[in-house]
């Protein structure tokens, strides 16, 4: 109730930035914290994580385990304060942090050479849990570049039928077992020759690969994977991706 509040009230005052509180353009972040952000670097195309040398297009572990995916868009590394962004928007619900990132993401894409879905499907929660939270992080992401690029947002066909645990600290296998069958497609229409999945981080990149399984099924051919922010695991991470204080003075890790 209290971020319905604070949203209204943020709704009738000059935009400021959601992490220096300066003012700011309308898409809520200035221009020295946006240039501060941790920017993803040349990026594996099918998973989204840092191609290591050697390699020009898709990592090793693709090539080894390839994901139900086929591409992952992702602007920015969830890291400070990226990560930050993404729990205002999931946990309080502070829609100007949600905006920022679904226009980072919306930038990133216009600026790369990526094709466009025939649609976009947010992961969707179990109705237990849009219960309890009162919303989908994933679909208020969806809703600004769909409306800037003219792509629906089908909301309604993708289902969860099974909460899931967090995916965090299981292994590979746990987590496969962990997702698999918790999504049905519910369409009487197949999902498009090319759709696109949003969702507002990508860890372990399980989650969505299960999705795009069951969407390939229904009749996809081609499932990208659209998200803000792309957590790095530890064994990704480069030896130069060190922290450092941002500009700000806070610290960055890159
Ligand atoms: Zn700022
Ligand atoms: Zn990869």
């Amino acid at each position: 109730m209290l971020s319905v509040f604070k949203n209204a009230v943020n709704l009738l005052l000059p935009p400021r930035c959601v992490l220096c509180d300066q003012p700011s353009g309308s898409i809520c972040i200035c221009e020295p914290c946006k240039n501060d952000l941790p920017r993803t670097t040349p990026q594996c195309y099918q998973c989204g994580l840092p191609l290591p040398a050697g390699h020009d297009k898709t990592c090793g572990q693709c090539l080894k385990h390839p994901p139900f995916y086929d591409h992952t868009v992702s602007p920015l590394n969830y890291t400070f304060p990226t990560d930050q962004l993404v729990r205002a928007l999931k946990f309080h619900r502070q829609l100007a942090e949600g905006r920022v990132l679904s226009h980072l993401l919306y930038e990133h894409i216009i600026t790369g050479a990526h094709t466009l879905p025939d649609q976009l499907i947010p992961v969707p929660l179990h109705r237990l849990r849009m219960i309890k939270r009162g919303f989908n992080q994933a679909f208020e992401l969806g809703r600004y570049p769909c409306s800037m690029l003219g792509i629906p947002l089908q909301i309604t066909s993708l289902r969860r039928k099974r909460n899931t645990r967090a995916q965090s600290g299981l292994s590979r296998g746990q987590r496969l077992s962990n997702v698999r069958g918790a999504f049905y497609w519910r369409g009487h229409k197949t999902p498009g020759r090319h759709v696109a999945l949003i969702d507002d981080v990508m860890t372990t990149g399980t989650t969505v690969s299960e999705c795009a399984r069951v969407l390939k099924i229904a009749g996809a051919e081609r499932v990208d994977v659209w998200v803000p922010a792309r957590a790095i695991p530890a064994r990704d991470a480069h030896p130069d991706r060190q922290a450092r204080p941002s500009a700000h003075g806070h610290t960055t890790r890159r």
